[in-house]
């Protein structure tokens, strides 16, 4: 006898059960009200706008719970990096005593940023000097071996720009900091291997990334829409970011078009 009433597979019943609960529980989460140092070098500052002052995103574009999986993913890799390079022989802080992660607040709480960790030892060959920003990220092995043929600073810019603005930032709580290369480890998601790279600081860049911050923070407290990075939706900042219809149905003044 033939069944019409094909039900949904097993695999499919119970990921749409986690992802449920991943999107519920992140929903629960308070959306937070300040500028993310990490986020600074993202091409698009109309984006970086949207994104401080918590726009709802367009329909369908929220994070999926896939994404949700591979972002824990990412975190659990995290803590097996810090195991390695504690084993290693790295002197590698990430918790303060109190207990939260290390991080700053700046123009009155407006821009904050909270960094993986502080190597206060270690290897003292290639540069490697004491204390140093440890920043870690995992990814697929298509962008983990462009980031090792390229390099972090033209790979990843959005990372670089990061790196340099937690330098700048950190060095009023861990003086010396700014003075070290960091140290940026990218673990392959899909091989389990590891790239280190050096970072030493780029003053000019962190200069760049906090006038940023600064105009997208003036311009949201004027009511000021900031121009859009693009000429056409179709660029392909416009097509993965998660305001694109919002951004292309407004004009310059922010009105509606
Ligand atoms: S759609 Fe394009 S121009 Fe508009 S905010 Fe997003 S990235 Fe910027």
């Amino acid at each position: 006898m033939l069944d019409f009433n094909a039900r949904p597979k097993i695999q499919d019943q119970i990921t749409n059960l986690i992802d449920v609960a991943l999107i519920r529980e992140r929903a629960g989460q308070t959306s937070r009200d300040y500028l993310g140092a990490s986020r600074l070098g993202v091409a698009c500052e109309r984006a970086l706008q949207y994104e401080y002052k918590n726009t709802p995103v367009d329909v369908g574009r929220g994070f999926s719970g896939r994404l949700l999986r591979i972002f824990e993913v990412g975190h659990t890799l995290e803590n097996l990096a810090i195991r390695w390079l504690r084993m290693a022989g790295f002197d590698l802080y990430t918790q303060k005593a109190s207990g939260g992660q290390f991080g700053f607040s700046v123009a009155g709480g407006r821009i904050q940023g909270h960094i993986d960790g502080v190597l206060n030892s270690g290897l003292t060959e290639f540069e490697m000097r004491y204390p140093a920003l440890w920043e870690c990220k995992t990814m697929n092995d298509k962008s983990w071996r462009d980031t090792v043929k390229q390099g972090v600073t033209k790979s990843k810019p959005v990372y670089a720009a990061q790196v340099a603005v937690y330098q700048a930032y950190m060095e009023a709580s861990i003086p010396g900091i700014s003075a070290n290369p960091a140290l940026f480890t990218a673990i392959n998601k899909d091989t389990q291997k590891i790239w280190f790279e050096l970072l030493p600081f780029d003053g000019e860049l962190a200069q760049r990334m906090s006038d940023r911050a600064v105009r997208i923070i003036t311009a949201t407290d004027s009511q000021e829409l900031l121009p859009r990075h693009a000429t056409t939706p179709t660029h392909v900042e416009c097509k993965f970011c998660s305001w694109q219809d919002r951004c292309w149905a407004t004009h310059a003044n922010g009105s509606a078009a």
